[in-house]
């Protein structure tokens, strides 16, 4: 559906004048929608005086001219949800121009605003007020208003005589474009619209083209790709890159807009940190509340309520008595490394300084940074560097390897670092709690500590709040990085058990954990982790993952019947195809999956000859299934 919606800043603010003016200019190319009208009828009015623009029914008309949940109880009728409305929306091929009643926060029901039915369109918005005395403070009151959730205007338009003073502060202020437009002076008939229209049609093509999306915003693609290619270096990519990177230029919930308008679907929620969906308006909403506020502030002899909340949350469902600690840094690299340092000093404060051996499994990965890249030691990405990472043990993933490594490097190890039931970037390999359990088991009965590498998992993914939960394990070190903060903001945490804690904690300063990053605890990735966290608190993350996880069973492990696949994997929001061709990682079959995906509108980055999706939360079933689609098809086309 494309068209756009447009919101008063209060009621009789000119909504209609505006809707009328805007048809007769560009009668041919939109239909009109007012879903739901109390009082006089502007869908008459519409009718009458634009006869040449197609007028779609309300979904409900009251006549009492009062708040539709009001003249709904009055009338003994039910008032429909934001999601009710959303259904009805008419199939059309033109845009839509669709008008609100009242005011963006007037009530659409008796426990929800109407915002919440504008911010469900996912359509650009016109804010509509009188340019009478007060606008500038009305306006920008409106636009305040709906900033909570998620919205803001792309224009605003003023009816009523021309002021330059209203229109230049709310543009100072608001940063938006604002345009002036006057009814028609004397009795509102097609003609004077007519006359109106064209007189003004140069400011009415300024809304339309603000309200046209890939006209709207940012450099043309054309130049910003040419801008791209020469100035910036993008992570795992070559520098002759077989396909240019896609010019993103919007993100809300499951979708990408490019700036060509393409909306494509985020199936790998943006390399797994994007977790609800992107922009959560709870999330934004906290990041725009601490920002009133706080920007970064050292966090070396200081402290901020965003920061000492979180920890709370974090350690509060961990499975350790009190005593634990949380050390924060930015990503999921240097959360590991973190773990590793914390590991190993622990251990020398314990009097086992030989301990200098860590064990890591084959296919895990953890990082980029050189610890990360010890443990992980991906021949591909990281056999450049082989002769420059520290000694660390590759071990098959299973309890009898670790066991018989264990024993053969007794008394050297100072922990094992593990994926708990996922190893997300080795090609989305899967374990059974049984197994993480029995690996744990092996660790502990060789004194090692246990570093849980959640960076990928953590946060609901695998249908527990944390993999390793599943296996009821105690990990020593628990690494959280990609979803902590919902995806808005870079944030990490590692979490230290009260034991590890507990070997630093004395008097000699020479036991200090001399480690910190310029940004450790960002307040505003603190802010937005800790609104993510309420969210997850709320508790609808588990219907979700149990949603998506039944439709890949239904919908994607029957691909495991086409030629060329070999397994189908599927755990929580992760579904996996993995097709039987050579050549690993660099087989030019994932780009080629890659592309098969895009053209179906689905962004997917496949992990070698492993296909898969981990999209967000909110994704819908109808979302899903286009994901679906996309792999049988790219499998088709590619596999085999
Ligand atoms: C992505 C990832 C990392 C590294 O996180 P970055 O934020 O990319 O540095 C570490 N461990 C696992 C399991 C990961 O998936």
């Amino acid at each position: 559906m494309t068209g756009f919606v447009v919101v008063g800043t209060d009621t009789d603010a000119g909504k209609t004048a505006f809707s009328l003016l805007f048809l007769t200019a560009f009668a041919e190319a939109f239909a009109y929608w007012k879903p739901v009208e109390t009082g006089d009828s502007d869908t008459e009015k519409v009718r009458r005086l634009v006869p040449t623009t197609p007028v779609h029914e309300p979904l409900v008309r009251f006549t009492e001219p009062v708040a539709p949940p009001l003249a709904a109880s009055r009338a003994n009728r039910p008032m429909p949800a934001a999601a009710d409305i959303l259904t009805t929306l008419p199939a059309t091929e033109r845009p839509l121009l669709i008008e609100t009643f009242g005011g963006a926060l007037s009530p659409l029901t008796d426990d929800t605003l109407q915002a919440e039915l504008v911010r469900s369109f996912r359509l650009p918005v016109v804010l509509v007020g009188s340019s009478a005395i007060g606008a500038v403070g009305r306006t920008l009151a409106a636009i305040h208003g709906m900033a909570p959730f998620g919205l803001r205007p792309a224009a605003v338009v003023l009816i009523g005589p021309d002021d330059d003073y209203a229109a230049g502060r709310i543009t100072r202020f608001a940063d938006l474009p604002v345009v002036g437009l006057q009814p028609p002076p004397a009795e509102w008939t097609s003609a004077t619209l007519a006359a109106a229209a064209t007189a003004q049609s140069g400011r009415l093509a300024a809304v339309r083209s603000a309200v046209t999306p890939h006209a709207a915003r940012g450099a043309a693609p054309a130049t910003l790709l040419d801008a791209d290619a020469r100035t910036v270096w993008h992570p795992y990519t070559p520098l002759q890159p077989a396909d240019a990177p896609l010019p993103v230029v919007a993100a809300e919930d499951e979708f990408l807009t490019l700036a060509d308008g393409r909306r494509v679907i985020d199936g790998i929620s943006s390399w797994w940190t994007v977790l609800h969906g992107h922009r959560p308006p709870a999330v934004m909403q906290a990041v725009r509340d601490a920002t009133h506020t706080l920007d970064h502030v050292l966090f070396a002899g200081a402290t901020h309520p965003h920061a000492v909340e979180l920890a709370g949350h974090l350690l509060g469902s961990m499975p350790w008595g009190p005593g634990g600690r949380v050390f924060y840094s930015d990503n999921g690299s240097t959360a590991v490394e973190v773990a590793l340092k914390l590991a190993y000093q622990a251990s020398c404060h314990r009097g086992e300084p030989q301990r200098t051996l860590f064990v890591g499994f084959e296919n895990g990965y953890h990082g980029d940074t050189f610890g990360a890249m010890s443990i992980g030691r991906d021949p591909l990405f990281f056999g450049r560097f082989e002769p420059l990472l520290f000694r660390a043990l590759q071990v098959p993933l299973s309890a009898a390897a670790l066991d018989a490594a264990l024993a053969r490097h007794a008394g050297e190890v100072a922990a094992v670092v593990i994926e708990p039931l996922v190893q997300g970037a080795g090609g989305m390999r899967m374990h059974t709690p049984v197994e993480l359990r029995a690996l744990s088991d092996a660790a502990r009965r060789h004194g090692v500590y246990v570093i849980a590498d959640e960076v990928m998992t953590g946060f609901g993914r695998t249908g527990s709040l944390w993999a390793f939960e599943q296996a009821d394990i105690a990990p020593d070190l628990v690494c959280a990085a990609k979803g902590i903060s919902g995806g808005v903001l870079p944030l990490a945490a590692t979490l230290a058990a009260p034991d590890v804690v507990a070997a630093f904690d004395t008097p000699d300063r020479s036991r200090t954990f001399f480690h910190g990053h310029s940004f450790t605890a960002n307040p505003i990735a603190c802010a937005a982790a800790v609104a993510s966290w309420r969210l997850l608190e709320a508790g609808r993350w588990r219907v979700d993952v149990r949603r998506i996880e039944a439709f890949w069973e239904q919908h994607v492990s029957p691909l495991a019947a086409l030629p060329g696949v070999t397994d189908v994997r599927v755990r929580g929001l992760i579904a996996a195809v993995e097709l039987d061709v050579p050549g690993g990682y660099l087989a030019d079959v994932g780009g080629r999956l890659r592309r098969a995906c895009l053209d179906r509108g689905v962004l997917l980055r496949p992990l070698g000859n492993v296909l898969y999706s981990l999209p967000p939360l909110c994704t819908s079933n109808e979302s899903l299934a286009r994901i679906a689609d996309a792999m049988g098809h790219a499998v088709r086309s590619c596999g085999g």
